[in-house]
């Protein structure tokens, strides 16, 4: 392992860019995905505009052009490319990208155990429970509550969209831990809807 910020190969300072700018040798990957892009750490990114980093670095990184380069290289390549990946895949997906800086900021974001129903929803989900409960016994009556209950929770979620949107913008703007505990909060609330979405929408369509 080189000296931080120096080329592993001729140990000029690199500027922490990822080819050395003297005798471009690509240095060990950064894990984090922002930093491997070359990107600032927005929560709102142009997604457009990442596609084409993505595109332009798998490019460079792959593998098979370091084919006839030194042994350290070679590994770098691989591994640049596979956290390029995993950057690509969580980045271009507001909700992963909006985990990910929780995550890097050190924030928890286990998964929302299911009996913790926020306590504004608590009525609504008692009185679906009872009309699944309905539907699987094969009491059909129960259809146009269920579609109700879809069309609020579908309601529901283009408002946390919307919060989730302020928030980011928030972020942005003056980047702290407070919009990021809002920020988590409203996925917490997201995933617990988009579960009753999804089990809801089971039960109205079966076989989909
Ligand atoms: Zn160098």
């Amino acid at each position: 392992m080189s000296a931080a910020g120096h080329c592993w190969q001729c140990n000029q300072s690199t500027s922490g860019q990822l080819f050395c700018p003297a005798c471009n040798s690509l240095q060990p990957p950064p894990n984090d995905y922002y930093a491997l892009l070359g990107l600032e750490r927005k929560l709102n990114l142009n997604t457009q505009a990442l596609q084409q980093r993505f595109y332009e670095l798998s490019r460079r990184l792959h593998p098979d052009r370091f084919m006839q380069r030194p042994v350290e290289e070679r590994q770098y390549s691989l591994d640049a490319s596979s956290i390029l990946n995993d950057a690509y895949r969580t980045l271009k997906d507001p909700v992963k990208r909006a985990q990910y800086v929780l995550k890097q900021a050190g924030f928890d974001v286990g998964e929302q155990r299911s009996k913790d129903v926020p306590p504004e929803l608590l009525e609504e989900v008692f009185e679906l429970n009872m009309a699944l409960e309905e539907m699987r016994g094969g009491d059909n009556s129960a259809r146009p509550q269920l579609e109700q209950a879809e069309s609020n929770f579908t309601r529901m979620m283009t408002d946390v969209d919307r919060q989730l949107e302020s928030l980011f913008e928030k972020y942005d703007r003056s980047p702290s831990r407070d919009p990021l505990s809002e920020l988590r909060g409203v996925l917490n609330r997201r995933k617990y809807i988009q579960n009753l979405l999804d089990e809801v929408h089971a039960e109205l369509t079966p076989d989909t």
